[in-house]
This record gives structure tokens, sequence and C-alpha cells, in this order.
């Protein structure tokens, strides 16, 4: 098991990698209650006997206030106190949840997580925005509070559905395009299949990953400034995936092609890195395009949480490994997506 302490603002959370789920009882004191969802409980039944389960139901749809009032519920009846831990297993909707709930509880309770999806070990777990979706609107309600700790169980990882580790490279892939030319390189070099063969390799990947959005985080928690590049690809990405139902990866990817084909429009970002990112998209299976409306999407992003008055805070890259924020007037942004689309 290794160890790594993060200093963020008001806590440290300690980040355990390559580790096990049994070593929980070690790292906790007081009582441990587990959030997960169905799916990764029927799977992994035997990770959670002997300990307080709250199961809600699997998948985006369930990232609502009525999973957060269910688990109040459930903490009523198990008799949660202020001492105890609520831990979430799961994907970034279990761990979105469960720091959200644990935070409202009781005013806030301790609380910590498995991530059990690679989405969720690079990206999601990382950084304390907690939440739940209002209708079609993504995280629209929610807190900023970091966990105790994180702890990394890749044995989860065996049962994780091909398309869910396409989605969670998408985000590595992000990370690459914002802040490491080296991991672009290293990623074009390698495959989804590579990875998943071979635990060390992929244990390095994910640590590496953590370690780029832990110091976007750190740098800025509130999102005043230089977090906002992890948004890369989000703003078209949260607006499609919306729409049209995509999983958050492949909205992710459109949304970075979007936004690579608009740093070339206006960023002299280069065509043919524009290309070399196309190209290793595809390599790990995911989406570079799909038709939409445009009247739609356009009035998806006026109500974008990034937006203020008539412009909205994008992320365009100068090159493979460095982006920058870019204020965009929207009247602008529809001229551009009329010319690239
Ligand atoms: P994320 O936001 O991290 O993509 P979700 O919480 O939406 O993830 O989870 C995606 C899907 O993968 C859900 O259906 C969830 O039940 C399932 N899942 C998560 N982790 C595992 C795992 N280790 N093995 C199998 N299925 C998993
Ligand atoms: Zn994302």
């Amino acid at each position: 098991m290794i160890k790594i302490e993060n200093k963020f603002l008001n806590r440290i959370v300690t980040y355990f990698f390559d580790a096990s789920m049994e070593e929980l009882k070690n790292l906790v004191d007081g009582e441990i209650v587990f959030v997960t969802d169905r799916n990764i409980f029927n799977l992994h039944q035997q990770k959670f006997a002997s300990q307080k389960t709250i199961v809600i139901e699997a998948g985006e749809a369930f990232k609502q206030q009525a999973s957060v009032d269910y688990i109040i519920a459930e903490l009523i009846k198990i008799g949660a106190t202020r001492k105890t831990t609520l831990i979430g297993v799961g994907g970034g909707v279990v761990t979105d949840i469960t720091g959200y709930a644990a935070s409202v509880y009781m005013r806030g309770i301790n609380f910590a997580f498995v991530p059990t999806t690679i989405l969720a070990m690079v990206d999601a777990a990382i950084g304390g925005k907690n939440g739940v979706d209002v209708g079609l609107y993504k995280n629209l309600v929610g807190t900023i509070n970091q966990p105790q700790f994180l702890l990394y169980d890749f044995n989860f990882l065996q049962t994780l559905p091909n398309e869910e580790w396409v989605n969670g490279f998408a985000e590595i892939i992000k990370h690459a395009c914002i802040k490491d030319e080296k991991l672009f390189t290293d990623l074009e070099n390698n495959s989804v299949d590579i990875y998943k063969k071979d635990v060390q390799f992929l244990s390095n990947l994910i640590k590496k990953n953590a370690t780029i959005k832990t110091n976007v985080v750190i740098e800025d928690e509130f999102e005043k400034g230089d977090r906002k590049l992890l948004n890369f690809g989000h703003t078209f990405g949260h607006a499609i995936e919306n729409l049209h139902q995509l999983p958050h990866g492949y909205a992710v990817s459109i949304g970075m092609c979007m936004a690579a084909k608009i740093s070339e429009e206006i960023n002299g970002f280069y065509s043919e890195d524009k290309l070399r990112l196309e190209k290793l998209l595809k390599q790990y299976h995911l989406p570079t395009q799909c038709s939409f409306d445009k009247a739609n999407v356009f009035e998806i992003l006026k109500k974008d949480k990034k937006r203020y008055d008539a412009s909205i805070d994008f992320i365009l890259l100068n090159k493979i490994g460095e982006a920058k924020i870019q204020s965009i007037p929207l009247t602008q942004l529809k001229d551009l997506m009329n010319q690239i689309l």
C-alpha cells in the first residue's frame, strides 16, 4: 500500500494506492457505513459483508436529491452519529452523492471514498466537489468538501465493463491535453487493452492522473482560475451529454474535439495537433463527433454554470499539454459553432 498525503485548504486528504478494501478497518476510528450502488454490491458482496451498507440504484439518472434523501433516511434508521464515517464505494455517481449526503447529515459527518471506476479514480472522487443533478442540469446543487481519504483497490476493476474503461480514458486524455505532453505521447504508444493487462502499469497511470487532478485542485480549490482548465471538453460535453443521453466520457471526447476546433480557429492551435488528438481519442475507442441540434445545444450552453453575463469561460488549447481560459461572448460562440459544424 502506498500512502500519499495531499494538503487541501481545510484538510489533508490521504490517498492509499495499491490498497485493499479490507484495510479500511485499520484506517477508520468508529463506525463505518458504506454507500454503494446495486451493480457493485451484487458483484462484490463479500467486500461489504459484516458492515452496514446503504445500496442506491446505479446510474446517472439516480444522481438526484431523492437518492440523498434515501441515504439520510437510512442513516437515521441505522442510528448513524457524528462519529460515523460514510464511505462511498463506487463510480462518480456514488462518490458525488455520498460526499453530499455526508456533508449535510447532522451538518456534516466524516466521509471517504473507494472509487471503483477509472473515471472516479482519476477524476470524480478527487477535489471535493459533491452533489446531484437537478433534472437535466448536471451538478447544479452540492457542496465543496474534501473526504478524509481515498482508498484505491484495483481489484474492483476486474468487473468494470469495457464501456466504463473507455469513459475513464476520456478524462485521462483530457489531463494529457491540458497539463502533460509526455503523458499524451505515452498514451499514443499504448492502448486500453495494454493497460488492462498490466495492473502495475495501470496503477502508475492512475497515480499520475490522480496527481495531475489533485495538483490543479490544490492550486485553486474554489475554481477562481486554473481549476477551470479541468473543464476542457466539458462545456459542449455536458450539453450534448444531457441532450443525447451519452456516457460522460463519450460526450467529453466530442466536446474536446469541438474545443480543439475552436482553439484552431481563434487560438493558433495547430491543425496537426487537432488531428493528433482525434487520432488518440479513436485509438481509445472514443467518438470524435455526433450529430446534434445546434439550437438545442446553444440553449443549454446559455445556462452553463461557467457563464457570466453574456460570455462563457471556455477552455482552449495553446498546444498539446497546455491550456488556457478564454472568455467567449455567447454571440461569438454561436458564430463559431456555425462555422465549425
Ligand atoms: P462514473 O461517474 O465514475 O462513470 P457511475 O457511478 O455512473 O460512474 O458508474 C458507471 C456504471 O459502472 C454504473 O452502472 C456502476 O454500477 C458501474 N460500476 C462502477 N464500478 C464498477 C465495477 N468496479 N464493476 C462493475 N461495475 C461497476
Ligand atoms: Zn468529466
